[in-house]
């Protein structure tokens, strides 16, 4: 592994940039990968932002973001263009993400790019694929580990207040809004410094939380009224949705997200799941409380994995047999649940 502090040389003179970061990206994936560019564009560089999917419409307000390659079922054009990008690259910035099956097609062509690879990110068990790492699981957030890196490079001052709010709105969002176990000092004073450098907190809050489709807060309503089902003598909670439902309330990308909290919310809970039909793969959330790891379940039983207590999965099978298959392994999480603190 190269040290990082040689990147500011490498950077020290206009590159080709590619960011990208993983499918159905975040707030902090999505933050994250505008914020660097942001940054980056100040500096000289060409940067491309790619995503191997689209991004919830929640996050169009990020700057830059119109100008995000997504690949699309609809069109094979963004991932020509992608793969161009990624084989011209002198630098590939890899953030909030650290294994490439997180990237679907992109992956081979990262790993097959000739370019400087840089993982930026705080998932647990990383795949170690990159020349230059920055990764800290106690970090709750990219944004921050992003910040942190361009403070390394001297790069404070060209930090704007787009770029500022783009990091805040990851760190806000993967800090469940400051609310979650991995909010620290540490949060707080990088939250702090970019509010100093231009971020607007209850304006990035106003637009990620507060500008909902009537749909998704109709679906809401619906997922809690009557898809929420709660096992106490597991203290667990869990959903599932079927294409139909999520058709029936006309759900886009990122409408399901947060809803998995609502059942971490009942009191006694320790974990709680949600699992939705996305036509191709069941995909699953799981959160939890305390020393409960769902990034161990995630991993064992559905070809997932994330941090140890909020984690993602999916599933070929069914929604009924994914289903099924999380009620027969659960049982064997059984004593570790009673006995979660
Ligand atoms: P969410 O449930 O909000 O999609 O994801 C929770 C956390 O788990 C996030 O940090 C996300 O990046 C990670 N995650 C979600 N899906 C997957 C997955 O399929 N594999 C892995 N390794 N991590 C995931
Ligand atoms: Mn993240």
């Amino acid at each position: 592994m190269k040290n990082l502090a040689d990147l500011k040389a490498l950077l020290s003179s206009p590159k080709k940039v590619a960011i990208v970061t993983h499918f159905k990206p975040d707030a902090d994936a999505l933050g994250s990968s505008l914020g660097l560019a942001g940054f980056l564009k100040k500096k000289g560089h060409r940067v491309d932002v790619i995503t191997p999917s689209d991004y919830p419409e929640f996050l169009a307000w990020m700057p830059g973001s119109e100008a995000v390659i997504s690949l699309s079922k609809k069109s094979k054009e963004p991932e020509q263009k992608s793969a161009a990008l990624f084989s011209e690259a002198d630098i590939i910035f890899c953030l909030d993400f650290s294994s490439l099956n997180r990237i679907n097609e992109l992956g081979d062509m990262v790993r097959n790019s000739a370019a400087v690879k840089v993982m930026i990110d705080h998932h647990l068990e990383p795949e170690h694929f990159a020349d230059y790492e920055k990764w800290d699981v106690n970090d709750a957030s990219t944004a921050q580990l992003v910040y942190d890196f361009i403070v390394s490079l001297d790069g404070k001052q060209l930090i704007d207040a787009s770029t500022a709010n783009c990091l805040y709105a990851g760190l806000m969002t993967d800090t469940g809004g400051f609310r979650h176990n991995n909010t620290t000092s540490r949060e707080f004073k990088v939250a702090e410094e970019l509010t100093l450098l231009g971020a607007n907190p209850s304006e990035v809050a106003r637009l990620v939380y507060d500008v909902n489709s009537l749909g998704r807060l109709r679906l809401t309503g619906y997922v809690l009224n009557h898809k929420l089902t709660v096992l106490p003598e597991y203290r667990t909670a869990y959903m599932t949705l079927s294409q139909d439902e999520l058709g029936k309330f006309n759900v886009q990308t990122g409408d399901t997200e947060g809803l998995v909290n609502y059942g971490l919310s009942i009191k006694d809970v320790q974990l709680s799941v949600l699992m939705y039909d996305r036509g191709e793969e069941i995909k699953i959330s799981f959160r939890s409380l305390g020393t409960f790891s769902v990034n161990e379940l995630a991993r064992a039983h559905f070809e997932g994995g994330g941090h140890r207590n909020a984690s993602g999965g999916s599933s070929k099978l069914s929604l009924d047999q994914t289903l099924e298959k999380f009620l027969k392994v659960l049982p064997f999480y059984k004593e570790k649940l009673i006995n979660n603190s």
